[in-house]
């Protein structure tokens, strides 16, 4: 089969290794993904022969001035190329036999023939290799029928599954992240391999472990792979919060639902609206803390009260063991897990403006997010319910943008702020002060002053005219009170 890729790195590539005297290939990802016709941007190169000398021979007919990174004890080399608009990794390594420890996933490597680097490899769709030499231009070596998984939609590996996955246990990850992202299967004999092996998974990074985590949350059905992380026993070494939502308690005949497949529907109910991996994130976590909070009542059945402050706890603590990031992105997932009652709790009421102003208030620009998040969080199996639910939803968006609209609150700031309080009272940063301000703050979310400097300014003089504060000359400095 004659395979025609287009870039134009290719052809430098096939005649420098021709000048060079050395076979050279296009290998892996890019291969398996132009038959699937997916986008990609990072192109490997494997040579029987220097990967480092092919890079840097390559490198030199683009631009004499470009830059190439070598890592010599990977025997590998990269540079980045700027074509269609597009910023291309281009990844250099010669072809090699690996053989592993136990104890570490760094292989003891040699140089071997395209044969044994073909072999190294996870998966026969990712061994597939395209020769660019000028003589065999685009022709596909496929020694495991790679084109053949391609085409059933199947996950296998080259070797013995049980060996593939003991020596690099990421690539039980990569497996799981594979078949969420095309929805594929993996073979039922390389899952069982995964299944033993899940133990494994301790050698590998947690940065490593997230980076798969996030390609799987990121796919279309995220609960494929997220599933197959249960199933395998994965999930239970790295994410066991995730996995202690799963099961159902009965009693006195009163079951609640099975939490890991709810939360797996929301994810799936919120990845069909938005591709936002940290909202995806908050969906995979509204519901971590109702472990921590169930209860029976005999009153009431299953309770989870609670559960959204000790999710959003939670937050902080699987964040930092994933290593995921816990800058602004984390905040945004502690907030929306935090809130993700409110609406429903409104929507399930009479809709007073009061309540939805708070709700602005809290959520801010994050508002529409907690929206989706809401509507993806009602999976009844009830459809008269969900009904319900959905139309006051739609009250509750539309009261939003009305109150939006006349009051302006989703960034809003107090029109009297603290520094005001403190200096037409004489007063330091104290309990009066924290008052004041938030019983003005309150009066506007509820509606009983509307929003805006005059009337704020007015409550705070009778508030602290019943607190017997007195006016201050803001010049003089001596009446501060600490
Ligand atoms: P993506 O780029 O979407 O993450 P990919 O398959 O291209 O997927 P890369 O990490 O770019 O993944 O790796 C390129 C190729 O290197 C793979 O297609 C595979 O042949 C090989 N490879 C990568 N990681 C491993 C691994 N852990 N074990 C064996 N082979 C691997
Ligand atoms: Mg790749």
């Amino acid at each position: 089969m004659d395979v025609e890729l287009t870039h134009p790195i290719y052809d430098i590539v096939g005649q420098v290794a021709d000048e060079m005297g050395i076979d050279a290939y296009a290998v892996g990802g890019v291969v398996r993904d132009y038959f699937l016709q997916r986008p990609c941007s990072d192109i490997d190169i494997v040579c029987v022969g220097s990967g480092i000398a092919l890079a840097k021979e390559v490198a030199l007919r683009i631009d004499p001035h470009k830059e190439v990174h070598v890592f010599h004890n990977f025997g590998t080399a990269q540079f980045t190329y700027l074509y269609n608009n597009v910023e291309w990794e281009i990844e250099f390594v010669g072809a090699r036999r690996e053989s592993y420890q136990r104890d570490s996933r760094k292989p003891i490597v040699e140089d071997g023939t395209l044969q044994d680097d073909q072999n190294r490899r996870d998966f026969t769709i990712n061994a597939m290799a395209v020769c660019l030499n000028s003589s065999r231009r685009g022709e596909l070596v496929d020694p495991f029928g790679g084109i053949i998984d391609l085409d059933r939609g199947v996950i296998r590996t080259p070797l013995d599954p049980a060996v593939t996955f003991s020596d690099d246990p990421l690539r039980m990850l990569r497996a799981i992240r594979f078949a969420s992202q095309l929805h594929f299967v993996i073979l039922p004999e390389c899952f069982q391999a995964i299944q033993n092996n899940a133990e494994r998974i301790k050698i590998i990074s947690m940065e490593r472990i997230s980076s798969e985590l996030n390609k799987i949350l990121l796919s279309e059905r995220p609960s494929e792979g997220l599933l197959l992380l249960y199933k395998s026993k994965l999930l239970s070494y790295f994410f066991p919060e995730l996995e202690n939502l799963k099961g159902v308690e009965t009693r006195g005949g009163l079951s609640h639902k099975d939490n890991f497949y709810h939360t797996l529907e929301v994810v799936d109910n919120v990845a069909r609206k938005s591709d936002d991996l940290w909202l995806r994130w908050a969906a995979l976590l509204h519901d971590i803390g109702k472990p921590a909070t169930k209860r029976f009542d005999e009153k009431l059945g299953w309770t989870f009260h609670g559960h959204e402050v000790k999710g959003a706890k939670m937050v902080g603590r699987i964040f930092r063991r994933l290593r995921l990031p816990l800058d602004a992105k984390m905040k945004y997932v502690e907030k929306l897990v935090m809130l993700h009652l409110r609406p429903i709790v409104i929507a399930d009421d009479v809709v007073t403006d009061s309540a939805v102003r708070r709700l602005l208030f809290e959520a801010g620009d994050d508002i529409d997010d907690l929206m989706l998040l809401c509507e993806a969080d009602i999976t009844s199996k009830q459809e008269a319910k969900k009904k319900r639910f959905r139309e006051n939803y739609k009250l509750v968006r539309q009261k939003l943008v009305e109150i939006e609209e006349k009051d302006r609150i989703r960034n809003f700031q107090p029109p009297v702020s603290g520094l005001d309080i403190m200096q037409t009272f004489g007063l330091g940063p104290c309990h009066e002060v924290g008052v004041i301000k938030d019983a003005i703050k309150d009066a506007i979310l509820d509606g009983t002053i509307p929003n805006n400097r005059d009337a704020a300014w007015q409550m705070m003089l009778t508030l602290a005219n019943n607190m017997g504060l007195k006016q201050v000359d803001s010049k003089s400095d001596d009446s501060i009170i600490m």
